[in-house]
């Protein structure tokens, strides 16, 4: 059975004395659902998360890293870097690091199979823009996205993949796809995985919804059965917010 995940990514927010307090207010809260809860802090407050929280079923990620081993790549971050403090897990294809960074498919590529060699899981993102919605060419897109990033591997990798779908339109925008868009898209990744590796394979694949989603909308959103949960922004830069999501299910 597949997992359900709430997964919080603080991007470039919170200096280290307000990445204590939300971990402090973190730490109060209670897990009442069957899910795996994550928060991707930044970098220099990765070490700091790690311990605070490693003996809580919190597991702390990391938002991003770079494909090489070590190097000339001032200000980048490796995998065995990330590896080496005990973080297990990366966000990788962001559409803010797709966005903003140039990250392409064949980048995003390198970085998938630098995550693998270093055994770490992956939270693998992708989603159209609002153009793409408005023409109908989302599942195409989705489609390219996947293939391109992550179709060279065996299926035996996918067991340290999760997939979320994130809407480029719906990301910090408070515009959520509909709890049946997001529906749609779930089950047509589902099938993309089918198509080239198998049905249990794509059954056993995570897939989490990512865009504004929030403790008004989350239940809806986690109760279509392909969405296994969430990829959050915004809402989980609050601690209440962010565990109600984490209860949604
Ligand atoms: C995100 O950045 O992954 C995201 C989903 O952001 P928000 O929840 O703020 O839309």
């Amino acid at each position: 059975m597949r997992k359900n995940i709430v997964a919080g990514n603080w991007k470039m927010n919170n200096d280290l004395s307000e990445t204590e307090t939300l971990i402090r207010e973190i730490k109060q809260q209670n897990k009442i659902a069957d899910v795996e809860v994550m928060i991707a802090p930044s970098f220099t407050n990765l070490w700091q998360a790690f311990n605070s929280l490693k003996d809580s079923s919190v597991e702390v990620i990391a938002q991003n890293m770079h494909f090489a081993e070590s190097g000339a790549y001032t200000g980048e971050v490796s995998a065995a870097m990330i590896k080496s403090l005990g973080v297990k897990t990366v966000i990788l294809g962001h559409s803010e690091r797709r966005a903003y960074f140039n990250e392409t498919d064949e980048v995003l590529a390198k970085k998938v199979d630098a995550a693998i060699k270093n055994e770490m899981r992956i939270i693998f993102c992708f989603g159209e823009e609002l153009n793409d919605r408005k023409s109908g060419n989302h599942e195409q897109v989705v489609e390219n996205q996947i293939k391109n990033a992550l179709f060279h591997l065996e299926a035996s990798r996918f067991e340290n993949i999760v997939l979320a779908y994130e809407p480029v339109w719906a990301i910090g925008t408070g515009e959520t796809a509909s709890p049946e868009q997001a529906q749609d898209m779930h089950a047509f990744i589902r099938k993309t995985l089918a198509d080239k590796y198998n049905q249990d394979l794509a059954d056993s694949v995570s897939i989490l919804y990512g865009g504004s989603c929030k403790p008004s909308n989350a239940k809806e959103i986690f109760s279509k059965p392909d969405v296994d949960g969430g990829l959050i922004g915004g809402a989980a830069l609050n601690a209440d917010d962010f565990f109600a999501i984490v209860n949604s299910f």
